[in-house]
């Protein structure tokens, strides 16, 4: 249930309204919009009378039930505002949302040695990238497979981010890891593969740096969101959510299906920042542009791209991997769509 104050509703009255609903075993939480002050009630709120809600004060404009199963996430509880995540960086804060120029996340599917993710991440940074990503602790399909260099890893990111000033992103996989890798990290990836690893949602809730939320292969977009719930419910509101495709019938000729629908779908359900990863998407390096472009056309808000020195020698995702040069002219290509669009951050090409 939403509470929606009217406008220039006193600070005063708003807290008199929270303290009321407290006392009714309520939980309000005051949403600050770019226009009007909302309060969201979360908890047992079926058996409310809207009604007797609206009563508590003449400065409420009107109360709302949220439909949705995901409350917090919902586009509903923010009265049909974006939000948007402020990551501090290095460089300064970079802002996630619909009202902000597309944010370009590049960096290697896994950190392999300091030579070629500080060389990768002045690369991707001249290029106008605003954040590196890089596998520290990888979740691989084979346990043969080349698994991350751990803890050292993140000491190699923290490098690169002291040498180009880049935010970073990086992925944790188990509980366990989640204090060392919040702080090293930016922004804390949750993979795909354990989107509902409802345990790590918790805990990646409870700690204070932005999460990044990717799609679980096989889940659906109300899977999703009750997923960025649980983020949300423990406490973080900085949640992102990154589309990286889908299992479909069809894996012959793309490693996955990636679904740009979202970008719409999403748009209208929730208020919270869109990222897409056209790499894990396609998993070919020749398709990946064509989809970031679309991706920029269709309303993306940020876009996470793989970006290796030498694909061919890569560790693990080399075949999804464009080269720094094709990421350079990636990048030009897609400020033809982001100006079009009106969502492209002019300074970034400056700073080159
Ligand atoms: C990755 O970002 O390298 C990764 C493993 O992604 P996903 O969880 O989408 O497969
Ligand atoms: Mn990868």
């Amino acid at each position: 249930m939403i509470v929606v104050m009217k406008v220039g509703s006193p600070e005063a009255e708003i807290a008199r309204v929270s303290e009321e609903l407290i006392g009714w075993g309520l939980t309000p939480e005051k949403i600050v919009g770019q226009h009007k002050v909302v309060v969201g009630l979360v908890g047992e709120t079926a058996a409310l009378d809207p009604l007797q809600i609206q009563e508590i004060s003449p400065w409420i404009e009107q109360v709302l039930r949220v439909e949705q199963p995901f409350k917090r996430a919902s586009r509903e509880f923010r009265h049909g505002e974006a939000s948007e995540v402020i990551v501090s960086t290095p460089s300064g804060a970079v802002h996630f949302g619909e009202h902000h120029p597309v944010v370009l996340v590049a960096g290697p599917c896994s950190v392999e040695n300091e030579e070629m993710i500080v060389e990768t991440a002045r690369r991707v940074k001249a290029a106008g990238a605003q954040f590196l990503r890089g596998g520290a602790y990888k979740p691989r399909t084979s346990p043969y497979a080349f698994q991350g260099h751990g803890e050292s890893a993140l000491g190699l990111l923290a490098a690169a981010r002291e040498a180009t000033g880049l935010g970073i992103i990086t992925e944790v996989m188990d509980t366990a890891d989640v204090e060392k890798i919040a702080e090293a990290a930016d922004v804390v990836q949750v993979g795909a593969r354990n989107m509902q690893n409802f345990s790590l949602l918790k805990k990646v809730g409870a700690q204070e740096k932005p999460v990044l939320l990717k799609r679980g292969m096989s889940a659906t977009i109300e899977e999703w969101l009750m997923a960025a719930e649980y983020i949300l419910a423990a406490g973080n509101p900085n949640v992102i959510l990154c589309e990286r495709g889908i299992r479909t019938f069809d894996r012959q000729y793309a490693r996955n299906t990636l679904d740009l629908s979202v970008l719409p779908v999403l748009r209208s359900l929730t208020h919270l920042p869109i990222m897409i990863d056209p790499s894990h998407g396609t998993g070919r390096a020749e398709y990946v542009p064509t989809m970031a472009l679309a991706a920029i056309a269709a309303g993306a808000d940020s876009l996470m791209i793989e970006v290796h020195p030498n694909p061919a020698k890569a560790l693990s995702d080399g075949p999804q991997s464009l080269t720094p040069d094709r990421f350079d002219r990636l990048v030009q290509e897609m400020s033809v769509i982001g100006k079009a669009v009106k969502r492209w951050r002019e300074p970034a090409m400056a700073l080159v």
